[in-house]
């Protein structure tokens, strides 16, 4: 069998491997470690420490306290201490702006007015000028789209929102750091500074999904400029970590955000975003879900939810930071665990991934590869018995059975769900195979059935494998 996957962000191979607690360093890189988790807690999280190296020390209730701070906000396991998650949120590229506001008094902060003016006060080499004003342009569509502002460019004088490329000391008493870490900073409303925003002018600035794309860190630089600080969902665009998953859209989360400051969008039609799901919301459903060598991944529009029996936390992330050539809103998906090799399935067509590799050649047809009749035009769900080698497709109120080893359909399908599967009606969002059972989900209800004896065995809720 293989070894775990590889995780982009959370390294859960090393979780638990490197010592916890700093106190004993000995490589150059924790010694790095230690500088990093410092400056990132000075600069995010306001710790004072007057030059002191004040993280090396042991039982520092202060550096301790700001440590929970973050992985509160970060939703990591709240320890206190510096373990491999933590080190590995701090090491990603980001926003210059604090997570936390230093005073109370700062918070909503807001323009007096509604129709605001930028200026582009000068031009990265990265791209031609023509891509930085597009780029400016929608990232400021994106807010007007959904609020009561407007936005008027200017080329001379002063605007509300200045918008320069910089490095290093600009002298606005927060110096950028080189290429990737900080990435950018913008302040909140008022005169002068206030609105201003600074791209770090050592990054290599794109249009693409190379790093960094400008579209997208702009779209967040602007929500601080119009009065916004960070947010903790991972899928709004005021997460102050550097995500980009493709399209750059507001969230409900952003959308919120804004219209909680300036009131709704003159738009007949309130413009809405995409929700994040909330792993313990006791209404959550699920798109698919598949095993993964050994881990259970739970699908559900741009996102995957990630369970492993050997750590506690739920993992959600964007499908396209594991995948990035999976498109989002995955419809089935099943593990053919002796090949090692998942399916994913939208609309007729499917990808088959090993790891984190899409294989090549693919999307394929399901007609032509599973020959499936041409009236089905989308899986439900599938699921592949890995005792029998057998695979269940899910259509509407019906089941396919494929032969794994044949590489055909079996003879007499379709079948209904409630004659094969007694007890778990009519309908399959997703399942999937674990210790021999097969897991059924629809609604927010999950079905726990035994193949044998063509039974339920158990009924709980979809999100029950999430530790709430
Ligand atoms: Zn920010
Ligand atoms: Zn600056």
């Amino acid at each position: 069998k293989l070894s775990m996957l590889s995780l982009p962000l959370l390294l859960l191979l090393l979780w638990g491997v490197v010592s916890h607690g700093f106190p004993t360093v000995t490589s150059e890189t924790q010694e790095q470690d230690v500088e990093m988790v410092q400056n990132y807690l000075e600069k995010y999280y306001y710790l004072k420490s007057d030059g002191k190296p004040v993280v090396r020390q042991r039982n520092n209730s202060l550096v301790s306290e700001k440590l929970k701070q973050m992985q509160a906000f970060f939703g990591l396991k709240v320890t206190g201490k510096v373990d491999t998650d933590t080190l590995n949120l701090m090491k990603q590229p980001r926003c210059g702006v604090p997570d936390v506001a230093q005073y109370v008094l700062t918070d909503g902060s807001q323009w007096d007015h509604t129709h605001l003016t930028y200026r582009i006060e000068n031009y990265t080499p990265d791209l031609p000028r023509a891509e930085v004003d597009s780029a400016i342009e929608k990232a400021f569509q994106l807010w007007s789209n959904v609020s009561p502002l407007t936005f008027t460019k200017v080329f001379e004088g002063q605007a509300d929102i200045m918008i320069s490329f910089v490095w290093g000391d600009h002298r606005d008493n927060s110096p950028f750091d080189g290429p990737n870490g900080n990435l950018a900073h913008a302040f909140q409303p008022g005169p002068n500074l206030g609105g201003d925003i600074h791209f770090d002018e050592d990054e290599t600035w794109t249009n693409n999904f190379r790093n960094y794309n400008l579209y997208r860190v702009a779209a967040h630089e602007l929500g601080h400029s119009l009065g916004l600080s960070h947010s903790t969902d991972i899928g709004a665009l005021m997460y102050p970590n550097y995500m980009y998953s493709g399209n750059v859209q507001l969230s409900q989360d952003d959308i919120n955000g804004i219209q909680a400051i300036y009131g709704p969008s003159q738009n007949p039609v309130q413009p809405t975003g995409p929700q994040t799901p909330q792993v313990c919301d006791r209404k959550l459903t699920f798109d698919a879900i598949t095993t993964i060598r050994g881990e259970v991944m739970f699908l559900k529009d741009r996102f995957y939810m990630r369970v492993n029996p050997f750590y506690p936390e739920v993992e959600l992330n964007f499908i396209s930071v594991f995948w990035p050539n999976l498109p989002n809103g995955l419809q089935a998906a099943y593990e053919v665990s002796e090949r090692d090799e998942v399916r994913f399935f939208k609309g007729d067509k499917y990808w088959v991934v090993q790891g984190q590799d899409v294989l090549y050649g693919y999307p394929k047809d399901i007609h032509r590869s599973f020959g499936f009749p041409r009236t089905v035009k989308s899986i439900d769900a599938a699921v592949s018995d890995e005792n029998t080698g057998k695979t269940y497709f899910f259509v509407a109120n019906k089941y396919w059975r494929y032969d794994e080893y044949k590489q055909s359909m079996d003879a007499g399908y379709p079948q209904m769900i409630a004659a094969g599967f007694p007890g778990i009606g009519h309908k399959v969002d997703a399942v999937f195979q674990k210790d021999g059972f097969f897991y059924f989900f629809h609604g927010k209800r999950q079905y726990k059935f035994d193949l044998r004896t063509k039974r339920v065995l158990s009924l709980d809720k979809a999100n029950s494998w999430f530790n709430c």
